[in-house]
């Protein structure tokens, strides 16, 4: 099973958009703890998940269980709160359920992955859940992720 990810950085919505499409993304889950931003309004979950919509693609916000707070990451060390460990897992498992029925990527606001949380959600994708997890970059190309 496909995972996909993104970071939406700085790029324009329409782009943004282009790049979920090139992929055949069917379902965007936004796993921001707040889900909108000053500088990309577009972002927002006021006007996403309409815009989403439009395209034939699903929106879910999952930044509750999979908000970047609840992870840790040192240098290439990262893991979860004991305290927050249950919540995190359900919120994998749903991802998981989801990547069953459709083109799941998980969205972000950070450009840079390794530097974003969902780098160690992927962490957990791939060695617990056995998926296989993508990254898409700013110009559109998903780059596989591997555990190193
Ligand atoms: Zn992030």
């Amino acid at each position: 099973m496909k995972i996909f990810m993104t970071g939406y950085s700085n790029l324009p919505e329409r782009e943004f958009i282009e790049n979920l499409k090139k992929n055949g993304i069917t379902m965007v889950i936004d796993v921001r703890e707040r889900p909108y931003s000053r500088f990309q309004k577009w972002t927002s979950i006021k006007k996403l998940p309409d815009t989403l919509y439009k395209h034939g693609i699903k929106y879910r916000w999952m930044g509750g269980s999979l908000g970047g707070s609840l992870f840790w990451k040192e240098g290439d060390e990262c893991g979860l709160f004991k305290e927050t460990e249950q919540k995190v897992f359900l919120g994998l498992e749903k991802v998981v359920d989801c990547a069953r029925e459709e083109t799941v990527c998980l969205m972000c606001a950070c450009g840079d992955f390794d530097r974003c949380h969902r780098s160690v959600i992927a962490a957990f994708l791939i060695s617990d859940f056995e998926t296989e997890v993508y990254d898409i970059d700013k110009t559109g190309i998903a780059q596989k992720v591997s555990l190193t």
